[in-house]
């Protein structure tokens, strides 16, 4: 990962795999990296993490185990930290305190095992690169150091691009795509890196409904597939239907469990301070006022048991 160019995306340059990092590695020893998590042991886990910026504590004694296989929505207000909870999983950032394991070693112990999909307001669309660019750059954490992509990393950031419904936008610059192409060739290039892992930070904020059913297909079959996927979304009704789970995050986990939980209009209070407004439709359909931090986050978390799977 030290050497792909991702300049161009802000917070997208983790430490060096062996600089110290200040969270315990799990007791087990990792074993051969595709099993390191044998069915039923969470492939990521966090242990009273606290994280900070300067004074400012962005999330405070967070708890929580996902396993392979799920899809967990992360959802809470602006500022309710989970864009930090997917940056420390990916190891860009460290944690004040607590444990972090994935894939039952410390965050970037298995770098390639884990993409990361940055907010897209991460992202220099402006940067000259084009569309089958970014997605090769998937490939680099698989690359030797100073290793070229060859035609088989090329092959697969190909079919990566077709998945996502973009085969035909190969030479595009990235600055001249639509908001949900652009989330379609970013999707493409967590794909391409092959990994067990994906770290989607608001993968279908902004996009159109067709695009949003799309990449959840895309998610979905990643997930049945054995992979773990979390991703944070403003989207309750598609957190709702498309996830299997859910974290409700306002700076601590308010509660975690199964994905319909989202409708619980008491918990979506709790977690968005009763900003929400929701209108009675047959559809359900919620609106949220979210234009407020809200800095007293319930306390108290709730674990909900989903033995449907
Ligand atoms: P979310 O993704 O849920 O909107 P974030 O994880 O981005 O929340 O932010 C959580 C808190 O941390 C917010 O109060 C935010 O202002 C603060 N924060 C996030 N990134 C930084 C940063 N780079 N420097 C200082 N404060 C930050
Ligand atoms: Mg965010």
């Amino acid at each position: 990962m030290t050497h792909e160019r991702t300049d161009f995306i802000a917070g997208m340059e983790p430490s060096a795999p062996d600089a110290p990092v200040r969270v315990d590695a799990m007791s087990e020893a990792p074993s051969a990296v595709r099993d390191v998590t044998p069915l039923g042991r969470p492939s990521v886990e966090l242990q009273s993490v606290s994280a900070a910026y300067g004074q400012r504590l962005a999330l405070d004694d967070v708890s929580l185990a996902v396993r392979p296989g799920s899809l967990l929505a992360v959802i809470g207000p602006n500022g309710a930290g989970k864009s930090t909870l997917l940056k420390l999983v990916a190891g860009l950032i460290k944690p004040v305190s607590g444990r972090i394991s994935v894939l039952g070693d410390r965050p970037l112990g298995h770098a390639h095992e884990v993409a990361y999909l940055p907010q897209a307001e991460a992202v220099d669309w402006d940067f000259p690169v084009t569309v089958s660019e970014v997605v090769t750059m998937g490939r680099y954490g698989r690359l030797g150091l100073g290793r070229q992509p060859g035609p088989g990393d090329r092959e697969i950031a190909a079919r990566a691009l077709a998945t996502v419904g973009m085969a035909d936008a190969e030479g595009v610059q990235i600055g001249a795509l639509s908001g949900g192409q652009r989330r379609r060739v970013f999707l493409a290039r967590a794909l391409a890196a092959e990994p067990l892992i994906y770290l989607l930070d608001e993968p279908v904020t902004g996009v159109d409904a067709r695009t949003q059913e799309d990449l959840m297909d895309v998610l979905e079959a990643e997930a049945r597939a054995g992979k773990t996927v979390i991703a944070s979304t403003h989207d309750l009704i598609c957190a709702a239907q498309r996830f299997h789970e859910a974290a409700f995050l306002n700076r601590r986990l308010v509660a975690h469990g199964p994905a319909n939980l989202v409708l619980d209009r008491q918990l979506l209070a709790d977690t968005y301070g009763g900003h929400v407004l929701v209108l009675p439709d047959d559809g359900g359909r919620l609106i949220l006022d979210d234009a407020h931090h809200h800095d007293d986050a319930p306390r108290g978390e709730r674990h909900y048991h989903d033995d449907r799977r």
